[in-house]
Order: structure tokens, then sequence, then C-alpha cells
């Protein structure tokens, strides 16, 4: 059956692969990892993400019973897709030769650009990256042992991290996003940063209103109201509880070991 579902997962995106090529999109699309960049040194093993918005890895109506299909259809071909095309406009407006300049490399020298870059680039850069933390809670899976055994080193148990990544989303005051980062010194880290900011952002600590949470982004929660108003109204920890069943762990766990 799991494998069944993996062949088929993958047949899906190699079809959306194609698809993305006939577009004029990158080749390295799917699922790539920063690997050996130089420009920012901090981030190494950082998930690339292409600067182009990829197609959505399931159908809007994939994760329903936890996040319904209208909010997943306005989330991505919006939200989302405002934030590509903006991030687009910046790029071009600032110079930025995006065949050499990798985004994660972008994010991690932010603040040399503009506003509507790092509002732009974050919010790019974040909503791939949550897409690709879901999937199907019909093919849920189960975090696997090497980062059971990290999460339990650093936060005590595996119920504790989710009470503690859980209260990261719902303390978070306005909007923004939760976050499981590993830091330069290899430890699990949970933060949370507002708006569309993110730990691989080199914003200065101790700035007013801003996060000095940094890392390797493991996972990450969008808890923007348009994330969830539709189906949980103002109960935003009603919609954390159910998200995790919606996570995918074999990503998370690629992300562990990349990073
Ligand atoms: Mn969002």
């Amino acid at each position: 059956m799991e494998n069944s579902l993996n062949n088929s997962r993958r047949e899906f995106l190699i079809q959306t692969g194609k698809a993305g090529i006939a577009a004029g999109l990158s080749v390295t699309a799917l699922s790539s990892f920063a690997g050996n960049y130089s420009a920012a040194g901090n981030f190494l093993g950082a998930e690339e993400i292409p600067y182009e918005q990829q197609p959505l890895p399931y159908a809007y109506t994939a994760l329903e019973s936890v996040i319904d299909a209208m909010t997943m259809e306005l989330h991505y071909s919006k939200h989302a897709a405002a934030y590509a095309k903006n991030l687009a406009e910046a790029v071009k407006a600032e110079n930025v030769n995006t065949g050499n300049e990798k985004l994660t490399s972008l994010l991690g020298k932010i603040s040399k650009y503009s506003a509507k870059m790092r509002n732009n680039g974050g919010g790019h850069y974040n909503h791939e990256f949550f897409w690709k933390s879901m999937k199907s809670p019909v093919e849920s899976n189960s975090p696997q042992s090497a980062i059971v055994k990290s999460i339990i080193k650093d936060f005590g148990s595996f119920e504790a991290f989710k009470t503690q990544f859980s209260d990261a989303g719902k303390n978070r005051f306005g909007s923004g996003w939760a976050w499981l980062v590993k830091t330069a010194d290899g430890k699990l880290v949970i933060g949370s940063t507002p708006n569309q900011d993110n730990p691989l952002m080199d914003l200065p600590a101790g700035q007013a209103g801003v996060s000095d949470l940094k890392g390797i982004p493991l996972l990450g929660l969008d808890v923007w109201e348009h994330a969830y108003y539709l189906k949980y109204q103002n109960r935003r920890p009603d919609y954390i509880n159910a998200w995790w069943n919606v996570v995918d762990w074999k990503v998370v766990q690629q992300r562990f070991d990349a990073a």
C-alpha cells in the first residue's frame, strides 16, 4: 500500500514536472535542496525553492478534512500567487540575477533589499515550503526514529514538542508563522516570525517587532487568518490541532537529513 502510494505520488510529481517544464518553469522545481551554494554560507542545507510558483503537489480537495478546498484554492491561487508575482517584480526592479542567486541566498541577505522583497520573498518561500510540508490525511505517515530522537533530546518528549510548536502558532499575535528549525549548532528550536519573515533572513536581532529566530526551517505553519478563517473562523487553536494530521513527516525528515 505504502509503495503504491509512493509510486503514484512519484508518477504525479513526474507528470507535474513535465507540465512545469512545458510551462517554461525551472527543471529543478521539484524537491531540491540547496546543498552546495556558497553565497550565504550560514544556511547550507536549507531547502531550495524556485522563484516561480510551482504546481500545488495535490488537489485543492486533498486535505479536505483539515483544510477545506475553498481555502486551499484561494490560498494557493490568490494569496500565494500574489507573493510570487510581487517577488518577480521586486527581483527585476532590484536587479537580482535569479539564474545565479538562489532564493535561500537572497533571503540570507534580505536586509540589503526593499520591504517589497522581504515581504514577497518570504511570502513566496514560506508558502511553497508549507505546501510541501503537508499531505492527505489518508496517506498520513509518522515521524521516523531519527528525527523523533532529536526531538526528544531537545524538547523532552514528542508531546512536549507538539505543545510548544502549537503554542508558538497560537501565541503569534496577528499574522505570521510557527517554525521548527535546526540552528547552526545542530539544535532543534521552535519559534515564530511575524508577517512573512522567516528564519533564513538576516534580520537584525533586537529590532522591535522582528523575530530573532534563525536556522534551517524543517517545518512551518501558516497562522495568517487567510489560512484557516473560512473553516475555523476565530478558532486558530482548532486549526492548529487539526493540522498535525496533514504534516508530511517524510519531508520533514528529508529536510532534517539535508540540514
Ligand atoms: Mn498564507
